[in-house]
């Protein structure tokens, strides 16, 4: 049974909590952007202040053995700074035990990272490149025969399990999902995975009306099921960034040297159909600030984004295509935006997206709810400075995404289910 975390009696409990404290380093094992660490800490404190002890979870990087370069010992003192608390450090995430045992309430230990055993996503390591299907077969199940113990290993730390790792929600992990199976009455959400899950459910189960989606970002191949979702929930569906080309292009337009995937023309009539049949309003790309070549200083021009000339590349998005988006945004009562409308990362082709930031501040101003969610969006409306002037910036780029998609995440199943 799921319990909730302002409910539950942390007295004397020792609670063992996954968060997502993947941060970036640089080449002194500093941290770049504590973020990830930061939103963890009101589940954390939470714990702490109600009488219990923590033991924190989580991976960093891709490691495929034990690797000091993703030891999660670079990270204890910032932790433990944010905290307000000295955290102890577990060297071998499976060797906790007296550690675990001896701790105290409001104590806190960090465990090593997960991911130095295979056993944690329950992939097998080590294969030859030329191993057979039988070897392939045999070593996946030896890696998932020896998942059980792991997890139990964890398990055996503690009384409750906190789930507070949204990054990795989408992944049925020992960590993640497997865990909760020890803690039948005593399984939660953290108060980050709370709002996560909460910002969702605003967009995809109870929207106000009209709920308008603004899908960007580079491909249509990366963001087809998003759209497909979308498309029989939205009552407006915004196409723009490097995807939209494959769309202009799929109605008869002339994209020049713009990005686009021929092979999925077939699929963007598709979408275009069914948001015809369902009543939803498509709105693409009316005009386009194109370039010469893919560079921040090149020449610009203003086309008609149906009528690129050949040797130019559609890079943002122009005044007259936002203003016809603005309306439709400050028209909505709830927004979900997931991609840039244009290259923004090169400042000259930044504006597109910087409007789009600026649009969804003033709705938000007027009342509607904003989510965004999932990829380079959120690290726009982050860097362009608007991340506390919308409802919600989602922490999870791939699980928001699934979540967009429709699909049930297996973190959040493993607590509900
Ligand atoms: P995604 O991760 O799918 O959200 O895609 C984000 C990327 O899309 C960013 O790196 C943007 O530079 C890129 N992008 C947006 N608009 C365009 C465009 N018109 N042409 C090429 N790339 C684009």
């Amino acid at each position: 049974m799921q319990q909730f975390i302002d409910k539950y009696d942390f007295t004397g409990k020792k609670a063992i909590v996954r968060v997502d404290f993947n941060v970036p380093l640089n080449e002194k094992f500093e941290i770049t952007d504590d973020t990830r660490i930061r939103r963890a800490m009101p589940t954390l404190k939470k714990v702490l202040a109600s009488g219990g002890s923590v033991i924190i979870m989580s991976h960093l990087g891709r490691p495929k053995k034990v690797d000091p370069t993703f030891s999660l010992k670079h990270i204890v003192d910032h932790v433990s700074e944010c905290l307000g608390v000295p955290v102890q450090f577990a060297p071998d995430c499976q060797k906790a035990d007296e550690q675990a045992a001896a701790l105290k309430p409001g104590e806190a230990l960090l465990l090593e990272n997960l991911r130095f055993y295979a056993e944690e996503e329950g992939k097998p390591r080590g294969l030859k490149d030329d191993a057979t299907d039988e070897e392939k077969k045999a070593a996946k199940a030896a890696v998932k025969a020896s998942q059980k113990e792991f997890v139990k290993k964890l398990a055996s730390y503690a009384d409750c399990y906190i789930n507070d790792a949204f990054g990795t929600a989408h992944r049925a992990h020992a960590s993640t999902a497997l865990i909760a199976d020890y803690f039948p009455n005593d399984k939660m959400f953290g108060y980050l995975m709370e709002g996560e899950i909460k910002a969702i459910d605003n967009v995809l189960k109870h929207a106000e009306r009209p709920l308008t989606a603004i899908i960007g970002g580079s491909k249509v191949s990366s963001k087809l099921a998003v759209l497909k979702n979308l498309v029989g929930k939205v009552d407006n569906l915004i196409i723009g960034g490097g995807m939209g080309y494959t769309f202009i292009k799929a109605q008869g337009g002339k994209i020049g040297l713009s990005l686009h995937e021929d092979e999925l023309i077939p699929d963007a009539l598709e979408i275009l159909a069914t948001a015809k049949e369902k009543g939803v309003n498509v709105y693409l790309s009316i005009e386009t600030v194109a370039g010469q070549k893919f560079d921040n200083d090149t020449p610009q021009r203003i086309f008609k984004t149906n009528d690129i000339a050949d040797d130019w590349e559609g890079m943002d998005a122009a005044p007259v295509t936002l203003e016809s988006w603005k309306k439709v945004i400050l028209a909505s009562k709830t927004i979900l935006w997931n991609g840039p409308v244009g290259v923004f990362e090169l400042p000259n082709f930044a504006k597109g997206t910087l409007q789009i930031a600026e649009d969804l501040a003033e709705a938000t101003r007027n009342g509607a709810y904003t989510l965004v969610g999932g990829g380079d969006s959120v690290a726009a409306v982050t860097q362009m400075g608007y991340a506390d002037k919308v409802s919600y910036v989602s922490t999870g780029g791939g699980a928001m995404l699934e979540a967009i998609e429709g699909k049930e995440l297996p973190g959040v199943a493993a607590i509900r289910g």
